[in-house]
């Protein structure tokens, strides 16, 4: 039996783990769960999973829910803020964490399981943006594992296999080129419910967002070169409308591999939790006649800026895609607020990132400062933009 926690159990990726390991008999055991302030869920979790150890964001949340606790008589410690995440993150007989929380507050828990010796299935991909290159050498000091949970990631992880990475040639990382690919709306007149209307996939607000700038598959190629070792200029985007083929890796003999299944994230989430084995499918099969076709278009990467600004701020290196990252989260959550408008997130990223001075260095408390910069020159950024309208 392997012991989990969860960071981020009320997310979309976080329910769908839950609800997959509770197919499984007795094949996990859920030791840690933590949400951000969704404690409604987090009692149902914790009623059926009866973990040893929950966090919150709040203090506040903290005791409502440990007074809610020892009424119910579940002994279950409530831990809240940072350090709970951290708590969860290290709990003793846990062997693997699950980290799903979006954003960059990852980081931290993120480094706190790798030292606590934990195999990380992660689907958090802004700390590896962040701060890529940092964790992967720390996962090798410490010997963990760190398996992708990104459907993309998990299919290239699947594709290169046992191969030695010196045979591979390139990395087609597949889109599906989200909600505005066909359309030729004015992106000034996209609206936040056109923007979380995704064709192909169910997914928290924030990632959904992401992919209709297409700036989740310009994280997404940086996460690829981190996790996998290529460099950028290895990793294509491939538009794919259909979301079957997840990725692809291309070898040096010519030869291409693909994974392919239908668009659920539960199969992702299934094979790093349960890696090496392969469990029981609980997805609909893939029936290809059912698909009929499959397209791959090249992507525009003048239409989507996100795209260009993130293969720039790979290139560039040290902080920069940290900076980048902070200010695309805090220009998303000003666009799903109402302050700004769709074309404008773009145009906050790319402003923070010509104002940044680039430090390359092994500390990660440059990474936290990278971060803190970029999100107040983003807020001030917007303020501005909502003075002018
Ligand atoms: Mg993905």
């Amino acid at each position: 039996m392997k012991n989990i926690s969860i960071l981020g159990s009320s997310g979309s990726i976080g329910v769908q783990a839950l609800d997959f390991i509770s197919k499984t008999k007795k094949e996990f055991k859920v030791c840690g769960l933590s949400v951000n302030s969704n404690i409604e869920l987090l009692k149902k979790q914790i009623a059926k999973f009866n973990p040893v150890a929950v966090s919150v964001f709040s203090k506040e949340d903290a005791d409502k829910l440990q007074k809610w606790c020892n009424e119910k008589k579940y002994k279950v410690k409530v831990f809240f803020g940072k350090e709970g995440l951290n708590k969860i993150a290290s709990i003793k007989q846990v062997d693997m964490v699950l980290s799903s929380v979006v954003g960059s507050v990852g980081l931290e828990p993120l480094l706190c399981a790798i030292d606590s010796g934990k195999d990380i299935a992660l689907a958090n991909k802004e700390s590896l943006v962040m701060a890529g290159r940092l964790i992967m050498q720390k996962a090798k000091e410490k010997g963990v594992a760190v398996l992708p949970v990104d459907s993309e990631h998990s299919a290239i992880f699947q594709c290169i296999g046992k191969e030695n990475k010196k045979s591979i040639k390139r990395i087609l990382l597949t889109a599906s080129g989200g909600p505005f690919y066909k359309s030729d709306k004015n992106f000034k007149d996209i609206t936040v419910e056109d923007a979380l209307a995704h064709p192909t996939w169910k997914m928290g607000k924030k990632i959904t967002i992401d992919s209709a700038t297409l700036m989740n598959k310009g994280l997404e190629a940086i996460e690829a070169s981190v996790l996998f070792d290529v460099p950028m200029d290895k990793i294509d985007i491939l538009i794919h409308p259909q979301s079957v083929i997840h990725s692809m890796v291309e070898f040096n003999d010519g030869c291409v591999m693909a994974q392919l299944s239908n668009p659920d994230m539960t199969l992702p989430i299934q094979y790093a939790l349960s890696y090496p084995e392969r469990k029981n499918c609980y997805i609909k099969r893939l029936n290809l006649t059912e698909v009929a076709k499959l397209e791959f278009f090249k992507p525009d990467f003048k239409k989507f800026k996100c795209l260009q600004i993130a293969y720039k701020a790979a290139k560039t290196g040290g902080t920069m895609p940290a900076v980048m990252s902070a200010s695309n989260e805090v220009a998303v959550k000003s666009f799903i607020d109402g302050k700004i408008k769709f074309d404008m997130i773009p145009y906050v990223v790319e402003t923070v990132i010509k104002k940044h001075k680039v430090i390359k260095s092994k500390n990660i408390s440059k990474y936290f400062e990278a971060d803190l910069w970029a999100r107040k020159q983003a807020e001030n950024i917007i303020k501005n933009i909502e003075e002018c309208k």
